[in-house]
């Protein structure tokens, strides 16, 4: 049974907190699958769209609701665009940490997860960034990952699913926030189709009353909810329509406070600690 966090409530008494959270995969999960990829430019260039394309739609759009998100950026992503990385700093969103080439680190010994997480560090690390979350590729999180993130200095991960409520892991020795998402809150299930594996095509106004249904019972209960989304996917002209829908019929329903991870995580502390000073009023 997992120890659920213990959140004071929202800043400027909003009802909810939302994060809507995107993961700039740009060509890293292809590359990372097989150096075959290497030569099959359609299939990189649907993944180039992301950083190129979809990404300044989603900053656009956020900029014009007055949102700071939460961006997972694996290390190959931020060393070939840097424009991109430039896009999100400019905006003032926090840049989360996302592997290097988006590794499934179900294949990889524990020497090989240390290296993705080296990797990726470096990487943000010559944009300035030092990251405070961890989001694994593919979210499948393995132990010997999980039990490092403390050590790096991590103060949450964004992977796991055991509960909809933020809850504490252990990370090593240590304290670890746990900031769930799920598939049905991912873009990537209903529009994210690849020549290999296929996909769904959903109707987006079938994925627009879902995430309105879940952001209800999230405000019911006062809690966060985490939406993932991916600028290859979301960032596609008619996706971000329905994104911009739905964070409108979000202020129409409640009072959400958006936020990024980094500033939900700051409000919480595990038992016995304080939290660091809070931040943002509701918006
Ligand atoms: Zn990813």
């Amino acid at each position: 049974m997992s120890t659920q966090a213990d959140f004071p409530g929202w800043p400027g008494g909003a009802d909810v907190a939302v994060a809507l959270t995107f993961d700039v995969d740009g060509e890293a999960p292809w590359l990372g699958e097989g150096p075959e990829y290497s030569r099959r430019l359609s299939t990189l260039s649907q993944g180039r769209f992301g950083p190129e394309r979809g990404l300044s739609r989603v900053l656009d759009l956020l900029t014009a609701h007055g949102i700071t998100g939460t961006f997972y950026v694996p290390g190959h992503t931020a060393d070939h665009h840097p424009d991109a990385m430039a896009a999100i700093a400019a905006g003032g969103h926090e840049v989360g940490h996302h592997g290097y080439l988006h590794l499934g680190s179900e294949g990889l010994d524990a020497d090989g997860q240390r290296a993705e997480l080296d990797r990726g560090l470096t990487a943000l690390g010559k944009h300035g960034i030092r990251p405070t979350g961890y989001r694994s590729p593919g979210w499948e999180l393995m132990p010997e990952t999980l039990a490092m993130l403390a050590g790096y200095g991590f103060s949450y991960d964004a992977s796991l699913m055991a509960d909809d409520r933020p809850y504490w892991e252990a990370s090593g020795a240590a304290p670890l926030l746990e900031l769930p998402g799920h598939w049905s809150l991912c873009d990537w299930p209903y529009f994210g189709y690849t020549p290999y594996h296929g996909g769904l095509l959903a109707d987006p106004a079938a994925v627009e009353r879902i995430w309105l249904d879940e952001f209800e019972s999230a405000r019911a209960e006062h809690r966060v909810v985490t939406y993932t989304m991916h600028p290859e996917a979301i960032g596609r002209g008619y996706l971000s329509r329905m994104l911009d829908r739905v964070i409108t019929g979000m202020r129409d329903r409640g009072r959400p406070w958006f936020a990024t991870h980094a500033e939900i995580a700051a409000l919480v502390a595990p038992p016995g600690t304080q939290p660091q000073a809070a931040t943002r009023a509701a918006g």
